[in-house]
């Protein structure tokens, strides 16, 4: 039930000065950040990421996706808690930030539609990624994260809840 998940804190966001407001949105939850850290990636990399993203959106929007998440660092997270990986989607928010949730982390901080990124060919700016399921969760949280880099400690949640 403890699972671990991978979040992205896009290039927008970071150039927008939102990481720390969107980490406390985690942090307020009781989730635990076990792994942090800025990395710029490049094409190769994103490649090995957004893995299925052609198959399922098409090779243009891979190709905008890219093109935006190479333009600056992003700040990757492992992300761990008690079903980490449905909880910390449903704060994230769904993919379009014009139909995101208000309250969600897309919703509340974006508002672009896809018909507004595909006229212009551009990726949609949606400020974070999460895992989607489990099972590439495992595969995510690996492919960015070696095992030395994540942490094992308490939060004063877990002191308050179990003990
Ligand atoms: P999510 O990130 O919500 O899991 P996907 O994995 O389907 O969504 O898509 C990956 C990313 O590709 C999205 O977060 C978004 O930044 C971008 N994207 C998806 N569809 C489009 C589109 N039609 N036009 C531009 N960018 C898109």
């Amino acid at each position: 039930m403890i699972e671990k998940t991978l979040v992205l804190l896009k290039p927008d966001a970071v150039q927008r000065g939102l990481m720390g407001r969107i980490i406390s949105r985690f942090e307020d939850a009781g989730f635990k950040v076990i792994g942090a850290k800025m990395v710029w990636m490049d094409k190769e990399f994103g490649k090995k990421h957004y893995f299925d993203v052609a198959e399922r959106r098409g090779e243009q929007v891979l190709k905008v996706l890219l093109e935006f998440m190479t333009r600056g660092p992003v700040m990757a997270m492992c992300v761990e808690g008690i079903n980490a990986v449905e909880n910390v989607r449903k704060m994230v928010g769904s993919t379009e930030p014009k139909s995101a949730q208000p309250g969600t982390i897309r919703g509340d901080f974006a508002h672009v539609s896809y018909g507004y990124a595909d006229n212009n060919g551009i990726g949609i700016k949606n400020l974070i990624h999460a895992s989607g399921n489990v099972e590439e969760a495992k595969q995510e949280v690996g492919l960015w994260f070696k095992d030395e880099e994540l942490h094992s400690y308490k939060t004063v949640h877990e002191i308050h809840i179990r003990e």
